[in-house]
């Protein structure tokens, strides 16, 4: 096989999980344009039809499945499945950050971070795999963070970075329990990109976020998406339980 076939998705079917706007935008891009028929999952039922209809006028094959992840886990999963004819690329990037220091963070916060970003993974996962293990194997991305290896600054998001922790050992977890089925489990885990959730531009946090960094600057979506769809191919048949950092070296300090 010449080399960039490797990397080829035609035929694939691929969930992405928070596919409306941000990362998973671009991760829905990413893979359509390598060939896969992509669905998204997010709750926005309008930005989730107007983003599922801007890549179709690329000429990508896209399906939608309005639903929340922390509560609808399992029908997205099968939505995304019926839809798609099959699953065999599940990417888990739905997320969400909150700042705030320790001593102020209710339960409820604390829970609402840790639900999105770890619970519903498991929960997407489990759901995927079951199908998977039948129909010949697949692979599963999980969108991780820095935020499990460094605490981030000047910020405080003791959550956030738990559960993002929790996504990259549940990553090892998974792969080593479903490496039989033919399943591969591995994490992305960005450094600081452009998008909602994280406002780079902001002066405040230019010292840290930016300047900190070994490339001194941050990252777009569509430079982590090539990452997703070279771990969610057969390039990357040998890699799992795996967890490939892209952070412009901000964790090399
Ligand atoms: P955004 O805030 O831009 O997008 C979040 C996405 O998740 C949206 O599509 C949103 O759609 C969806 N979403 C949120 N809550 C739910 C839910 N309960 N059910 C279903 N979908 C949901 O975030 P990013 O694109 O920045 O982040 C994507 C992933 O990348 C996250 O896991 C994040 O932690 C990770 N990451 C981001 C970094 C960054 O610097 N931006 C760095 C490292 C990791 P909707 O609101 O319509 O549901």
């Amino acid at each position: 096989m010449a080399v960039l076939d490797a990397f080829d998705l035609t035929g694939r079917k691929a969930l992405v999980t928070g596919g409306n706007r941000g990362l998973g935008l671009a991760f829905a891009r990413g893979l359509a344009e390598a060939g896969a028929s992509v669905a998204i999952a997010a709750r926005d039922a309008a930005l989730n039809e107007a983003s599922a209809a801007l890549l179709r006028s690329e000429g990508h094959t896209v399906h939608v499945v309005t639903g929340d992840v922390v509560t609808d886990a399992e029908r997205i999963v099968a939505g995304a499945e019926e839809a798609l004819g099959g699953l065999d690329v599940l990417v888990n990037n739905a997320g969400i950050a909150i700042h705030r220091p320790s001593f102020e963070v209710s339960d409820e916060e604390w829970r609402t971070v840790v639900d999105l970003n770890l619970t519903s993974l498991w929960k997407t996962s489990v759901a995927a795999a079951r199908h998977m293990k039948d129909h010949g194997g697949g692979s599963i991305v999980n969108i991780g963070s820095i935020s499990s290896i460094i605490v981030n600054r000047p910020q405080w998001q003791a959550s956030y970075n738990a559960s993002k922790a929790g996504v990259h050992q549940l990553t090892k977890s998974l792969a080593a329990e479903w490496a039989p089925h033919g399943i591969r489990v591995n994490a992305v885990a960005p450094g600081y990109v452009k998008t909602d959730m994280a406002p780079v531009d902001r002066p405040e946090f230019r010292a840290r976020w930016i300047e900190d960094s070994v490339q001194q600057r941050y990252a777009l979506p569509e430079e982590i998406a090539p990452t997703v769809v070279y771990v969610a191919s057969d390039a990357a048949a040998f890699m799992t339980g795996s967890v490939v950092v892209i952070d412009g070296g901000y964790t090399v300090y």
